[in-house]
């Protein structure tokens, strides 16, 4: 998979993910495909200057997206968090407090991803996370077993 960061809002990056399959590889884990494919992910938000803007160029060029929401984030942006819901774009798990998981043991690692869910199903009840993002791509061996969900980088 090559990775190109592709713009940076503030703290809201977007990230282009382009893969490149030859037969042995495995489908995307954002797009699903076994085809070439380019998954359009958010990290960081919701942000209420910049979540606003993305939805609207991602609305008009009818492009769905990946947003990897920071749990704090989301009891002050509940409207937000519906509109990108109700946008047809998926919500992922960027932990709750954007903490780097590389230095926190496994209780701790489960705890930031667990309070991120239990924050966005008061917003969105029975939404299921698919994956989960490390803040600044830090990770070690058993931090995607200690996250409980799979690691999308
Ligand atoms: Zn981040």
């Amino acid at each position: 998979m090559q990775y190109l960061p592709l713009f940076c809002l503030s703290r809201q990056c977007c990230y282009l993910y382009i893969t490149r399959h030859q037969g042995r590889e495995k489908p995307s884990p954002l797009t699903g495909s076994d085809r070439p494919a380019v998954a359009i992910t958010f990290d960081d938000g919701p942000d209420p200057v910049h979540t606003p803007r993305v939805l609207d160029i991602l609305h008009r060029h009818n492009a769905p997206a990946t947003f990897f929401l920071v749990g704090e984030n989301l009891p002050e942006n509940r409207q937000l968090v519906k509109e990108i819901s109700a946008g047809g774009h998926e919500i992922d798990n960027h932990t709750y407090s954007h903490r780097d998981l590389s230095v926190l043991d496994s209780r701790q690692i489960s705890r930031e991803t667990e309070n991120m869910q239990r924050e966005l199903q008061k917003i969105l009840p029975g939404y299921e996370i698919k994956y989960f993002r490390p803040p600044y791509g830090r990770y070690t061996p058993h931090t995607e077993a200690a996250a409980g969900v799979d690691m999308a980088l």
